[in-house]
């Protein structure tokens, strides 16, 4: 079964904007899948659906064969545990330190008052120090988020969704705010998650060259439809 399978999926926003249209989708276990198109094709919309970040207005999502569209309570916690985000502004806490950071996405919604209190356990920071060590931040465990660069900032992120174990990684424009050799460097990381530990990657990007470097799979969006699903070498100049 598809790892993420979407069933003739729209999203209306209240204004009446068609975020998108008629969806069908399938992406297998295992898949690197960019998707490019202009602001406003409806990429972010796309991956907020999937990891229901918001709710679409007709149609169905299945995560790995569960409907995300129709879970509750639970069963769309144990869900969207299975779904790590990146996000183009790395959603850091500045303050904190690495490893903390790190440690805080792992823990699903104990994070908080686990954080508060310290309630790491060895274990737990033996994970995230390793998931450090994948993305060659180790001797950076115990700096401030907000004293790192912006490529190690999204480093520490990968580390963070690394530790989460996620059966899927959904990436925003994780590099929209990098230079592009830090980009390059990040997009690398993101494929070691992906073929070393088997994640299924879905990353928006504007960058087509990015795009077209490391996207196995590219959907082209436009106007809330995939007008194209292939591979880069061959995506039309109208995407
Ligand atoms: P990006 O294109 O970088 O993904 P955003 O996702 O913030 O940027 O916005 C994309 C488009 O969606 C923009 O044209 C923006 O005006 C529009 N948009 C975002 N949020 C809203 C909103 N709440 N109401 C209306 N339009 C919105
Ligand atoms: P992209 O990520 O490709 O830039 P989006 O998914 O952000 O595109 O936006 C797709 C369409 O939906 C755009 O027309 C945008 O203006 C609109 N849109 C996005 N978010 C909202 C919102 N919260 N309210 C109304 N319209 C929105």
């Amino acid at each position: 079964q598809p790892m993420i399978q979407l069933k003739n999926v729209t999203k209306v926003y209240p204004n009446g904007t068609r975020g998108l249209n008629n969806i069908n989708l399938e992406i297998n276990k295992g898949e690197f899948v960019v998707v490019v198109g202009l602001s406003g094709a409806g990429k972010s919309t796309l991956l907020r659906s999937i990891n229901r970040l918001q709710d679409i207005s007709d149609g169905d999502i299945l995560i790995d064969g569960q409907s995300i569209t129709h879970a509750k309570g639970k069963a769309l916690r144990n869900i969207r545990r299975d779904i790590g985000m990146i996000f183009q502004n790395f959603n850091l806490v500045k303050r904190s330190s690495v490893l903390r950071n790190v440690l805080t996405g792992k823990v699903g919604y104990y994070s908080a008052w686990k954080s508060t209190f310290n309630l790491f356990s060895a274990e737990d920071k033996q994970k995230a120090y390793e998931a450090l060590q994948q993305v060659d931040l180790a001797d950076k465990v115990y700096v401030r988020a907000d004293q790192l660069s912006g490529g190690q900032q999204q480093r520490v992120s990968i580390a963070r969704v690394l530790t989460q174990n996620p059966k899927i990684i959904l990436a925003d424009e994780p590099t929209a705010s990098l230079d592009p050799k830090t980009a390059k460097s990040v997009m690398q990381y993101l494929k070691m998650l992906n073929q070393e530990y088997g994640m299924t990657v879905v990353a928006n990007l504007h960058s087509v060259e990015l795009a077209r470097e490391f996207g196995d799979r590219v959907l082209g969006v436009k106007s809330g439809e995939i007008i194209y699903d292939g591979k880069m070498s061959e995506t039309p100049a109208a995407v």
